[in-house]
C-alpha cells in the first residue's frame, strides 16, 4: 500500500474487520489509504461464517471514530434480509457510507423466491438515498439490480479488461474473477486492453457489481447521466418540499 501511495495513486483494503485493532489502524491510516469492511452475509454469526453485525459493530464503531475513509459493504442475500435496515441505520447514525450488492453465484444473479424481498430492500435504499443518507450505490446501479430482479434486464456492455480488470493470485489477467484468464498479466499489451471493449456474452444476469458500476457509465452513458440527473432533481425537490 505504501508503494502505491508513493507512486501517486490511492489504494484501499477490503477487510472483514476481525483482526483490526486500534494499533493496526493507527499504522495503516495514512493519506491515500482507505478501507471498506466487507460484511457479506453478516446478520448473525453462523458456523463457518462468523461475520455479523453483532460481532463487528465495535469494529465499525472503532474505524468510524478514526475518521478513516471507510465504507461498509453488505450483500443482500436470504440470510441478511431481516438485518439490512438495522445495519443501514447503524451506519447512518455514525455517518458511515454503506454499499449494497445483491448476492450472486459465480457472477450470476440467482432468480428465485427472494427476488421480491430484495426489490423491497432496494426500493427502501433508493428512498433513503433520496433523503440524503450515505448510501454509496449510484442510483443507476440500484436501477440495474431492480430491473434484473424484475425480469427486465438492461442491455449493456461489460468493460472488464478495459476499464477495470482482475489479476488472479496466479498472476493472470481476467475480465473479472468469474471468467477464465485471458493471459498472464505480465504479457498484457495495450492492444489487449483496447480489444477488451466489446461485449463478453455473459452480461445478461451478471451480478458483479464492481464491474457493472464501472461499465455502465461507458456503455450506457446517456441513460446513466439521465437517470442520475432525474434522481438528483427528485432529491432536491423533496428537500425543498
Ligand atoms: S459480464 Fe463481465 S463482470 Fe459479468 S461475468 Fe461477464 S466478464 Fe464478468
Amino acid at each position: 500500500m505504501r508503494h502505491v501511495v508513493h507512486s501517486g495513486m490511492s489504494t484501499g483494503m477490503t477487510t472483514n474487520g476481525f483482526l483490526l485493532t486500534e494499533d493496526k489502524l493507527g499504522r495503516a491510516h495514512r493519506p491515500g489509504h482507505g478501507a471498506h469492511s466487507d460484511l457479506n452475509r453478516w446478520p448473525e454469526p453462523v458456523a463457518g461464517n462468523p461475520k455479523s453485525l453483532r460481532t463487528l459493530r465495535n469494529k465499525i464503531d472503532m474505524v468510524a471514530r478514526r475518521g478513516l475513509w471507510f465504507y461498509v459493504a453488505a450483500v443482500l442475500c436470504p440470510e441478511t434480509l431481516d438485518e439490512v435496515i438495522p445495519l443501514a441505520e447503524h451506519c447512518f447514525d455514525l455517518g458511515v457510507p454503506i454499499f449494497f450488492s445483491v448476492v450472486h453465484e459465480r457472477g450470476r444473479l440467482q432468480p428465485g423466491p427472494f427476488n421480491e424481498r430484495y426489490l423491497q430492500k432496494l426500493h427502501w435504499l433508493r428512498q433513503k438515498k433520496r433523503e440524503g443518507k450515505p448510501i454509496s450505490n449510484p442510483y443507476y446501479l440500484i436501477r440495474y439490480f431492480e430491473r434484473a430482479l424484475a425480469g427486465r434486464p438492461m442491455r449493456w456492455t461489460c468493460r472488464g479488461g478495459n476499464k477495470a480488470f482482475y489479476v488472479s493470485p496466479e498472476g493472470n489477467f481476467q475480465y473479472c474473477y468469474h471468467v477464465a484468464p485471458l493471459r498472464p498479466f505480465a504479457q498484457v499489451t495495450a492492444q489487449d486492453i483496447r480489444n477488451s471493449r466489446g461485449r463478453k456474452g455473459c452480461e445478461d444476469g451478471c451480478g458483479v457489481d464492481c464491474m457493472i458500476r464501472t461499465s455502465l457509465p461507458f456503455s450506457n452513458r446517456a441513460w446513466v447521466i439521465g437517470h442520475e440527473m432525474a434522481e438528483r432533481a427528485r432529491r432536491l425537490g423533496s428537500r425543498l418540499g
